[in-house]
């Protein structure tokens, strides 16, 4: 797929706004592996394929999705902390993900060209900030941050994406999203936000351009090639 750079003309890029998990950290398999792992003990069908599709859903939903479809009933409330408390625990135990192999290239990237970074996710860890400091340091701040603790919906709803718009005072036109997840291209393009899509796990570019990403890239090397001129593109001198 080839980036439309006529679209990219309609920017007055000032900044990006960088997804986490799939994105900055390599972590969706271990998400993957936790939820198989925690459904698997009570009989569950549910396939990697299964998780990534639904990157950026809460656990709740997650889990009443499962048993709708395969059991035909709803999670009880009891059933549903189980699972959720099980798949964190496996979540937990399993090695630390690593950083997106040359991401740290794209935000140095974006840096150099001057323009805003911020992250927004539905992580909520307490320690995040420390954390991406240690990988990407001097990348990023705590005002440049929506993190689950920031928004009532989260994705796929677009209010994360349009919360960073109004901490930044930016237009919809004056960001460009990086995502790696369905729901997650979908709560940019909900913001009106140009979204470049990263397809760093398991699912088809089809799963990700479906809901309106502008482009699908493969990794964060083929990102980096075009980036200097995606940026050249859609920011205004
Ligand atoms: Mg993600």
């Amino acid at each position: 797929m080839q980036i439309d750079l006529e679209a990219l003309k309609k920017l007055d890029l000032k900044a990006f706004f960088f997804d986490m998990d799939g994105v900055l950290f390599d972590s969706m398999p271990n998400h993957a592996k936790a939820w198989c792992a925690a459904f698997e003990d009570l009989g569950i069908h549910f396939t990697p394929y299964d998780a990534y599709m639904r990157e950026g859903m809460t656990g709740t939903s997650t889990i009443y999705q499962a048993f709708t479809r395969q059991l035909g009933r709803d999670a009880s409330e009891e059933e549903c902390q189980r699972i959720y408390k099980v798949k964190c625990e496996i979540f937990e135990s399993l090695p630390v993900a690593k950083p997106m192999p040359h991401v740290l290239e794209v935000l140095q990237t974006v840096q150099r060209a001057g323009l805003d970074i911020y992250i927004v996710t539905g992580s909520g860890q307490r320690s995040l900030l420390d954390r991406l400091n240690t990988h990407f340091p001097n990348i990023f701040q705590q005002e440049k941050m929506v993190t689950a603790y920031d928004v009532k919906k989260g994705k796929p709803d677009p209010e994360p994406y349009l919360m960073a718009l109004k901490k930044g005072g930016f237009d919809a036109h004056q960001a460009i999203v990086i995502e790696n997840a369905p729901l997650g291209v979908k709560s940019a393009v909900g913001a009106g936000i140009y979204t470049i899509a990263v397809n760093t796990g398991i699912l088809k570019d089809e799963d990700l351009s479906i809901y309106g990403a502008g482009v699908v890239y493969h990794n964060m090397e083929e990102l980096l090639s075009e980036l200097p001129e995606i940026i050249a593109k859609a920011k205004r001198i």
